[in-house]
């Protein structure tokens, strides 16, 4: 390429972590318009390795999550999948996560985009101070949850209205699991992907 066309203008990567055990279209809605409403020039995809806060659950292997992810955004030129939840190994922080990416991308503004649901945990998170002083932290609502802002730090969080989908990877699971369709709740490949590899069957 020849270079960045605004050259003075730092890159502004969204961030977009999860299980993803299915990623599903409310997942892919709230990247895009996050991406939209703050500018973003590329969200980056990252699932987490094995959540702790899951942990009462089974909780598909990572490499199943990962191509499930890479098989969704494929198409989508604004949309990247990061590794590096899952090859850090163990649970996965997401200031580990975000110092990571920080390192990786130089003259970058980093965007947590997280729902509804996740936001109002971020208290209970680890090192908070560190969190917020890595990257803008953009709350979107989700169907079921009140988006409200968790005492962050001033200035830390932004709220934004997404076209709600109410759609959940638990309940995609649980679909699997009885027989129902997925389809339109997920990518088509990924629908394909849940059948090849016979995922959420005995759950
Ligand atoms: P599970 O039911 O297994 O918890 P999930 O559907 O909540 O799965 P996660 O991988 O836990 O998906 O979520 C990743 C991120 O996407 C979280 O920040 C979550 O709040 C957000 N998110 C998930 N589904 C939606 C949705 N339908 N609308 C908006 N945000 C969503
Ligand atoms: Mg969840």
């Amino acid at each position: 390429g020849t270079g960045p066309a605004n050259p003075g203008r730092r890159r502004r990567l969204g961030v977009m972590g999860g299980t993803f055990d299915p990623i599903h279209n409310g997942h892919l809605v709230a990247a895009q318009e996050a991406a939209t409403q703050f500018n973003l020039d590329e969200v980056v995809f990252v699932p987490t390795g094995q959540p702790w806060q899951k942990s009462h659950r089974h909780v598909s292997p990572a490499e199943d999550r990962y191509l499930m992810t890479v098989i969704a955004t494929a198409e989508n030129p604004q949309f990247s999948v990061s590794r590096i939840d899952i090859d850090r190994g163990g649970p996965t922080y997401t200031t580990d996560t975000l110092r990571e990416l920080c390192a990786l991308n130089p003259d970058t503004d980093l965007f947590f985009i997280t729902g509804a649901d996740a936001l109002s945990q971020i208290l209970t998170w680890r090192d908070t101070d560190e969190l917020f002083s890595l990257a803008h932290f953009v709350g979107v609502t989700r169907p079921g949850h009140t988006l409200a802002d968790p005492g962050l730090p001033a200035g830390g969080v932004s709220l934004v209205e997404v076209p709600a989908l109410a759609i959940s990877s638990t309940d995609c699971r649980a679909r699997v699991a009885k027989g129902d369709p997925v389809w339109y709740l997920v990518p088509d490949g990924v629908v394909r992907y849940i059948d090849k590899r016979e995922l959420y069957r005995g759950e």
